[in-house]
């Protein structure tokens, strides 16, 4: 089959044709020597829409967590995350290769942290325990199928941290559909982190790119950082304006990948192979093959309609819809769904 309807990640998204105009015409020049106007709007864009003083541009999201753990931890230090999260699980083991620190896991109900979680694990001053200095929270939590946390939740946090002089960081990497699925504000988010991580090439649509956001002071360090691992750009302005443009065009249509992932789901869960579908928030559907069925046997039975998804665990398959995933689409899966016999 060639034609492929691919759910395994929104990280799949390749640029429309006014993206890649955008990006034709963009001004640029040597953004290692800070002349790159279009760098420079795409983080002053992003750090105004969330209250932050300045941004960094990126090449991955994994960048912007490791420098920004980097930033805010010494070595000997310890991270406190909850045991899925992405700078734990998937960033290959940057944190104590970037940063020499060792890591506190905790086990939050689909990922999501509370003060009463972290409280508890956060160490008392003594020459034997490392000393518990970030806190870093994903929303939307990749693992938690796109669970998004309360603004309320994130700023009991933000209590704890500020009260025990923890650094906050948020892994945003799909921040914009928790945005949207919430309704919270991007400028209400500044305030509770010390760092914030977007990524632009997942559901929004571009190519290529993270930005971090922070103080003054934390990007400028986070600039030294960067540069360390290799990732001053130079004429990225071709890079930021997909950005910019993605910003202008891609993030209130995140809607219709939630309406997207919620049919599918619905289906998914009428249907004898599947066990369970976690309740859909925003655009990651996942579900749990029932007994009798393996995962490899219903991805590969999706894979033969041309329907691509990833296997998560050993009963666990996950569905990403995006940018590239038309209602068209969904409404042929969901007719394949409905008559597959894996
Ligand atoms: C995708 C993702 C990242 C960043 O991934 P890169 O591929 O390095 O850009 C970070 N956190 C989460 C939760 C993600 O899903």
């Amino acid at each position: 089959m060639n034609y492929k309807i691919d759910y395994r990640s929104d990280t799949v998204t390749k640029p429309t044709a006014a993206m890649l105009d955008a990006m034709m015409s963009a001004k640029v020049g040597d953004d290692v020597y800070g002349e790159d106007e279009t760098v420079s709007a795409l983080e002053n864009k992003l750090a105004q829409m969330f209250g932050m003083e300045e941004g960094l541009f990126c090449p991955s999201g994994t960048m912007t967590n490791q420098i920004a753990i980097k930033c805010f931890t010494q070595p000997m230090d310890e991270v406190i995350c909850d045991q899925t999260a992405h700078v734990y699980r998937y960033e290959g083991g940057g944190i104590a290769y970037n940063s020499m620190a060792s890591v506190r896991l905790l086990y939050g109900e689909r990922g999501i942290l509370t003060p009463e979680l972290i409280e508890p694990q956060i160490n008392e001053e003594n020459i034997h325990f490392p000393k518990s200095s970030l806190v870093v929270l994903e929303n939307t939590v990749n693992k938690g199928g796109g669970k998004c946390y309360t603004l309320e939740q994130i700023e009991t946090v933000h209590n704890l941290c500020s009260i025990k002089g923890l650094k906050l960081h948020l892994d945003g990497a799909r921040l914009f559909n928790a945005l949207v699925a919430t309704g919270d504000k991007a400028a209400h988010y500044g305030h509770y982190f010390d760092g914030i991580s977007i990524c632009l090439s997942k559901g929004l649509g571009a190519p290529v790119g993270s930005v971090l956001l922070g103080s003054a002071a934390t990007i400028h360090k986070a600039r030294r950082i960067r540069k360390v691992l290799g990732g001053g750009m130079r004429q990225a302005g071709f890079l930021a304006a997909a950005g910019i443009y993605a910003l202008d065009h891609h993030i209130d249509r995140l809607a219709e990948d939630h309406k997207n992932a919620k049919a599918l789901a619905d289906v998914l869960a009428t249907t004898n192979f599947v066990e369970k579908v976690m309740p859909v928030e925003t655009n990651i559907v996942l579900f749990d093959v029932a007994d009798g069925y393996t995962v490899d046997k219903v991805v590969a039975a999706l894979d033969k309609h041309g329907i691509l998804c990833n296997a998560t665990s050993e009963k666990t398959i996950r569905l990403v819809t995006h940018l590239d995933i038309s209602a068209t689409m969904v409404d042929q899966t969901m007719e394949v769904i409905k008559k597959l016999v894996p």
